[in-house]
């Protein structure tokens, strides 16, 4: 099994064809239909693709991805191939154009096996919101892989492709890396290009990688990153050479004190966090407590903020523009009602009426003007932290996967995301890596922040971490 594009590297060397490493993935996810993780393969265009690179390679002039093996979160388009959401509102869809991000990773001859189930419109955090079933977790399949780009992280922790795209609004790539052992990469807001991807919250979403090592996403996220004309927020900042891995110097790093206090957290996750500590003081570097106290103001500001933009991202799903159409309705404004309620999971049906409702005249102010006012102060005092340290670390989830059907709760799943929204809210970088394994035998991760646009500082310091879990494993 290839689990690295450094594997994948190392076969084409020695001869084995891009085709034959596509065949060996088609047939690990034929021997993993149990877990749900593909809702259709790309058999055909994919073989296509591997002729193709397979030339390129015999002519010496294959590109930077050659041979990469990439699975697509079921929300990013890709022209010619379905795409739903995992919903039933998108049925029988199809993509017009290749987003931009998925086109530069195509353009350096990564070849696009498959799409990948997902909650619904990216609304979930276990996987369990998907039209199509939850996805099972690779190394217990009793539990969840996360959400909501469980999909994703199951497909690239079972090795069925050699990377996966997801997108992150508040914590959909950081959570199920955690829980599936594999790495998961925020970009900064703006870094990679939006265009293609199925919006749910725009302030909040990003594309980013699955990839079980750091060296692979921060070579993915150097290829898709960048300024895009069809989309005004991919920022014209230049893009660093994230896989040159320069880490000098010892570096400052805060932890958020409230995030180990607070309630829930597993006692083995925060052990092996404060062991991550001691680690890097041994090691030079600077790290400090500092708190932080609006833990319990990042989730609810979270809810209230992107249901309102979800709220008006999805008025477009109307029965008339795109998929379902109810079969029963009369009339346009019926076939409107009818379609979105048939169409519609109950989740996404949730987050519209409450994005609607916070939109609305007389609540305005009092919810979304104040969860605006909230991200603000977030956004401030999380610079004044960056004004003395070079990284937040912080837990990535508080708990290890659960098993499926246990959080019945609303409110209780929106919990999940507790230490990943903030990177959201306030658009900082994060990335999850594995740093052990729980007595339950379940992987969990760590989550390291950086300052806007610092993805390079990120990658080099959490690659330096990963090399030393990996030693003293
Ligand atoms: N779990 C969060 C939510 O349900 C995050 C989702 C995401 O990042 N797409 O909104």
């Amino acid at each position: 099994m290839l689990r690295t594009y450094a594997e994948v590297q190392n076969a084409i060397a020695s001869g084995t064809t891009v085709m034959s490493i596509l065949d060996d993935y088609l047939a690990r996810i034929q021997e993993n239909q149990h877990l749900n993780a593909f809702l259709e393969v790309f058999e055909s265009s994919a073989r296509d693709q591997a002729i193709k690179v397979d030339e390129k390679i015999k002519n010496g002039n294959a590109g930077r991805l050659a041979g990469m093996v990439i699975g697509l979160k079921d929300n990013l388009c890709y022209e010619g191939h379905k795409v739903s959401a995992a919903s039933k509102i998108l049925e029988g869809f199809e993509s017009l154009y290749t987003g931009t991000a998925v086109q530069r990773l195509i353009d350096e001859d990564a070849i696009i096996i498959g799409r990948l189930n997902c909650d619904e419109f990216a609304m979930g955090s276990s996987n369990e919101n998907s039209a199509f079933g939850p996805v099972r977790n690779a190394i217990n399949t009793d539990k969840v892989p996360g959400g909501s780009s469980g999909g994703s992280a199951t497909a690239v922790a079972a090795g069925l492709c050699t990377a996966a795209l997801g997108s992150d609004t508040g914590g959909s790539i950081r959570q199920p890396a955690s829980f599936t052992g594999t790495v998961g990469f925020k970009p900064s807001y703006g870094r990679i290009s939006r265009y293609g991807l199925i919006a749910y919250a725009s302030s909040f979403d990003q594309i980013g990688p699955f990839t079980n090592s750091i060296e692979d996403a921060a070579l993915l996220t150097e290829i898709m990153a960048g300024q895009d004309d069809f989309d005004a927020t991919a920022s014209t900042e230049t893009v660093d050479d994230y896989t040159s891995f320069d880490n000098s110097g010892p570096k400052k790093i805060a932890v958020i004190k409230e995030c180990l206090e607070s309630e829930g957290i597993d006692p083995e996750i925060k052990a092996a966090i404060e062991q991550q500590i001691e680690n890097l003081k041994q090691d030079g570097h600077t790290v400090e407590y500092v708190s932080f106290p609006y833990l319990d103001y990042m989730v609810p500001a979270y809810y209230v903020l992107t249901t309102a933009e979800a709220s008006s991202n999805l008025s477009r799903f109307d029965g008339v523009h795109y998929g379902y159409r109810s079969e029963v309705a009369k009339g346009v404004e019926e076939t409107y009602k009818k379609s979105r309620s048939e169409g519609f999971g109950p989740e996404v049906k949730r987050r519209i009426m409450a994005g609607t409702f916070v939109l609305s005249a007389g609540y305005y102010d009092a919810y979304y003007t104040k969860g605006q006012k909230v991200r603000r102060v977030l956004q401030d005092k999380t610079e004044e932290i960056f004004k003395n340290f070079d990284f937040v670390l912080t837990p990535t989830t508080p708990t290890a996967a659960f098993d499926l059907d246990a959080v019945k709760d609303p409110i209780s799943m929106y919990l999940q995301d507790i230490y990943t929204v903030h990177a959201n809210l306030t658009g900082n970088p994060a990335i999850s890596f594995p740093i052990g394994t729980h007595s339950n035998g379940l992987p969990f991760g760590i989550q390291l922040m950086a300052p806007h646009f610092e993805e390079k500082a990120l990658f080099g310091f959490a690659r330096e971490m990963e090399n030393k879990a990996v030693t003293s494993a």
